[in-house]
């Protein structure tokens, strides 16, 4: 099936309120610009170079989301135009986000990642860090980041009544949190093999590659 027709099929199983990122990760261009052909904006990648190079190539009315593991010395390379950052693990990698989304004078959305998973090679806040995070003064004074909401990664099993339960925390910080910090909007959580139960537990964006674009290398 192409890349156009799996993306539509896909749609129809995503509720109208809930966002996809197609996640485009080690594909080409051509992938990508299939995608957005048919109406496919929002696009997610992992590495900061090879998102960066897809940006200068692409239309720019395309939004940008890096769904990995960020390092704080490459934020600089994408401030200028990255719309979300997903994977946000620390309070010194926000720093540096807040640090250089001034120089460009914007306020970047943020997502904290949330570790739900059993793997410990997942990254992400437990609660009590969340909560230590949300408390420290030096996270409140950041003004050129915007905290919008929280992503979790579940556990890769089969077993569908663990995805589900680790689904569950995630959002049930997430209700938490937005009683505290009036801007979290957003619960990103899904992807090929989960984004049913995600969306079925309360997912806003579901984060989708393989499902769309074939496997990767
Ligand atoms: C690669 C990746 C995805 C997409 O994974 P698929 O299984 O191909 O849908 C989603 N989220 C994150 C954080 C990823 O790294």
């Amino acid at each position: 099936m192409s890349i156009q027709k799996k993306l539509t099929s896909i749609r129809k199983f995503i509720p109208q309120e809930v966002s996809l990122v197609a996640v485009s990760k080690t594909k080409p261009v051509s992938d990508l610009q299939e995608a957005y052909d048919v109406g496919q904006r929002i696009f997610g990648e992992n590495k900061i170079q090879e998102m960066t190079q897809k940006w200068e190539e692409l239309p720019n009315d395309i939004q940008w989301h890096m769904i990995g593991h960020v390092q704080r010395n490459k934020v600089k390379y994408m401030a200028e135009y990255v719309a979300i950052i997903h994977g946000v693990d620390s309070l010194k990698l926000l720093k540096e986000i807040d640090k250089q989304a001034k120089k460009h004078d914007r306020i970047i959305s943020c997502l904290l990642q949330i570790h739900i998973a059993e793997e410990d090679t997942k990254f992400g806040f437990n609660e009590e860090e969340l909560n230590a995070l949300t408390q420290n003064p030096e996270f409140i004074h950041l003004e050129h980041i915007k905290v919008a909401g929280l992503m979790g990664m579940a556990t890769f099993t089969d077993d569908k009544d663990q995805i589900r339960r680790e689904f569950k925390t995630l959002k049930a910080l997430f209700e938490n949190l937005k009683v505290e910090l009036p801007t979290i909007e957003i619960l990103s959580m899904g992807m090929s093999g989960d984004y049913e139960i995600g969306i079925e537990e309360g997912s806003t964006m579901v984060r989708i590659g393989s499902s769309i674009f074939g496997a990767r290398n």
